[in-house]
């Protein structure tokens, strides 16, 4: 049987890939890439030639089955998404779910590296030893539920935000306790990476003085 390796990736800084990370990317038969024109700046930087396929442009189970026998031939696939770990709030999870329910015998076999709830939290000076990660905030149905899930939490509390909505979440965290420390992380490992602390209306104001452009992980401190 194959291998299907899991292979994080850059969450914006490219020198953040790991050795191995490109060793295993030149030595597949296949790469499945979330976005394969996001991925082609990282291959392209370290000079790897691989074969790339997306894995969102086709139908799910046309690709499952084309992989599938990939893997039956004893071939060796990778699975990247558009930056970090695959899998963590991504759409990776679901090609190794899938691929594990068509190949059972499959090797799967992680590359760590990069993930930005890991990177946020390891800057954000809260508790880490234990912590709650929630993924992105739903847009609107079930949303404010979300947060005061996150802000009943007597962990670290972890989600995701994207820069339309992050004046919309600090908002609602100001809501549900104006005294609740955080620390947001904007743009990690990229030009402008800046890690704002303190309550929400604090952060809403730096935020506020330099940019909410970006992507965000907001870190919570326990209750
Ligand atoms: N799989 C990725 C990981 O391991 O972190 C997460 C993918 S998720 C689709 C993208 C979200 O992760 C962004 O909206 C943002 O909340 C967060 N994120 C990714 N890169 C980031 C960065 N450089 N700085 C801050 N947040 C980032």
């Amino acid at each position: 049987m194959g291998t299907l390796y899991v292979i994080a990736t850059p969450i914006g800084n490219l020198e953040d890939v790991t050795f191995r990370a490109v060793e295993t990317l030149k030595s597949l038969d296949l790469l499945l890439c979330e976005d394969t024109r996001v991925t082609r700046r990282l291959l392209d930087r370290y000079n790897i030639e691989v074969r790339t396929e997306s894995y969102r442009e086709q139908v799910h189970f046309q690709k499952i089955t084309h992989v599938a026998e990939l893997l039956r031939e004893g071939k060796r696939v990778g699975i990247v998404s558009d930056a970090g770990t695959p899998g963590i709030s991504d759409p990776g999870f679901r090609l190794v779910r899938d691929v594990l329910a068509a190949v059972p015998d499959t090797t799967v076999v992680p590359i760590p590296g990069p993930s930005a709830v890991v990177a946020a939290l390891s800057v954000s000076g809260l508790p880490s030893d234990s912590f709650v990660f929630l993924g992105f905030p739903p847009h609107k149905k079930g949303r404010s539920a979300l947060f005061k899930e996150a802000m009943s939490q007597d962990r670290t509390t972890v989600l995701y935000e994207s820069t339309h909505r992050i004046e919309k979440a600090l908002a609602e965290i100001a809501a549900l306790d104006p005294n609740r420390q955080l620390a947001v992380g904007r743009e990690l490992t990229k030009m402008f990476e800046t890690v704002y602390r303190g309550t929400a209306a604090e952060v809403m104001a730096a935020l506020e003085m330099t940019s909410t452009k970006g992507e965000f992980v907001i870190v919570i401190a326990p209750k």
